[in-house]
């Protein structure tokens, strides 16, 4: 059955994967099959030859957050001797490190901190926008306006729409991991329902914020809940686009990491077997996703949890993204990644490598100047890199 289901994704007007399909062509397609049936796909929805990227930089402004998921490793509790939240300045000299390698975008999110209300949020994005006017402001994740709406007595229409007023660009889609309620229960239990996620992304896409759709996987999850998540996002998706909104501008996906899960507590939760995934499971599910979303134009590889060599399999096999550059990550490698910075040519020669041309873009995907960044003859970046602060 599967070798019928991926003849027919093969065609011109391949028909939409549905949900019980995806499943078979997730349990049981040859693997080599299925990635070379995504990366055909990958070819028809963005023609040509170039993988794209991004300068950008991670911010995580405090770690002070009262969901506990139990996954994560980055959070403290209030009044915990390791809180902190950084200052206006100290985000701002982040932003003017960013400047000095033609950064175009900051990613800024952290945890659910009780002690900021509004008015903090949107005095920074105010700041940031007059000390760095070029720079897209993606800040915060449906789970932290939610958090800022409680704290104000705000709706979170109300809150995004204060902070889109301020100056913000986009809602990244962090904290979506697993949008089935009996998964997402147990490992994030005050994260709220699926249907909170969906409904703050909808909101910011009705007020043309670009947002993007994650997916954690490895809970200990079934491929029918992976399914199920991919559905809820293409769901949502068409409703933006029949409202004439512009919709999620990517799909990414990684693995949950729990090397390190000392501070979260996933390893001694009800599910403590099965974690994890493997780098033949991650490109299954980043194949089965470039099939599955006919309605999203970008599938983006994940270097931080994958490493470089798996995200170039990656492009190889469906995404048309290699990411971003990021120069620091706190909260996912907090659990066990190591490498949380990729210089522009470490992208551009994993992408080169695969046979694609390197190509900048910004936020929105809106394609860049580009230039060749190489090694020097002793195998270094040429010109060195700078060093972001700590
Ligand atoms: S993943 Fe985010 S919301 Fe969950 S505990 Fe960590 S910082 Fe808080």
């Amino acid at each position: 059955m599967w070798r019928d289901l991926l003849q027919q994704q093969r065609g011109d007007n391949p028909p939409r994967l549905s949900v019980e399909d995806a499943i078979v062509l997730y349990d049981e397609a040859d693997f080599n099959t299925l990635r070379m049936v995504a990366a055909e796909r990958r070819r028809r929805v963005n023609p040509g030859n170039e993988v794209t990227y991004l300068i950008d930089r991670n911010v995580n402004y405090t770690n002070v957050c009262t969901i506990n998921c139990q996954f994560c490793s980055f959070y403290r509790p209030p009044g915990h001797d390791e809180v902190y939240t950084q200052t206006y300045e100290e985000i701002s000299q982040r932003l003017a490190e960013l400047e000095a390698v033609d950064g175009v975008r900051v990613l800024m999110q952290g945890g659910v901190n009780p002690e900021l209300p509004l008015e903090w949020y949107t005095g920074l994005i105010e700041f940031l926008r007059k000390e760095h006017p070029e720079i897209a402001l993606d800040c915060f994740s449906p789970i932290e306006i939610e958090g800022i709406a409680d704290v104000c007595d705000m709706s979170t229409l109300d809150v995004l729409t204060a902070l889109k007023g301020a100056g913000m660009h986009g809602l990244p889609g962090g904290g979506a991991e697993m949008l089935v309620d009996d998964v997402r229960l147990d490992i994030s239990p005050k994260k709220g329902s699926a249907e909170n996620w969906l409904r703050v992304m909808m909101e910011a896409q009705s007020l043309e914020l670009t947002t993007s759709a994650t997916n954690v996987i490895g809970f200990g999850e079934t491929s029918e809940h992976r399914i199920k998540h991919m559905e809820r996002v293409r769901t949502l998706q068409d409703q933006s686009h029949e409202n004439g909104w512009s919709g999620f501008t990517s799909f990414i996906s990684w693995p949950v990491q729990l090397e390190n899960n000392t501070f979260g507590k996933r390893n001694r939760g009800n599910n403590r077997y099965d974690l994890g995934v493997g780098p033949t499971e991650y490109l299954r599910h980043v194949a089965i996703s470039r099939l599955f979303f006919d309605n999203i134009e970008h599938i983006q590889a994940s270097w931080p949890t994958m490493g470089l060599d798996i995200a170039q399999m990656a492009i190889l096999g469906g995404a048309d993204d290699i990411g971003s550059t990021m120069m620091e990550e706190n909260v996912v490698s907090a659990s066990g990644t190591t490498k949380t910075c990729a210089l522009e040519v470490e992208l551009q020669e994993t992408v080169r490598r695969a046979g694609f041309e390197p190509r900048r873009r910004d936020s929105d995907y809106v394609l860049l100047d580009t230039p060749h960044v190489g090694l020097d003859v002793q195998g270094f970046p040429s010109p060195p890199p700078l060093q972001p602060s700590k």
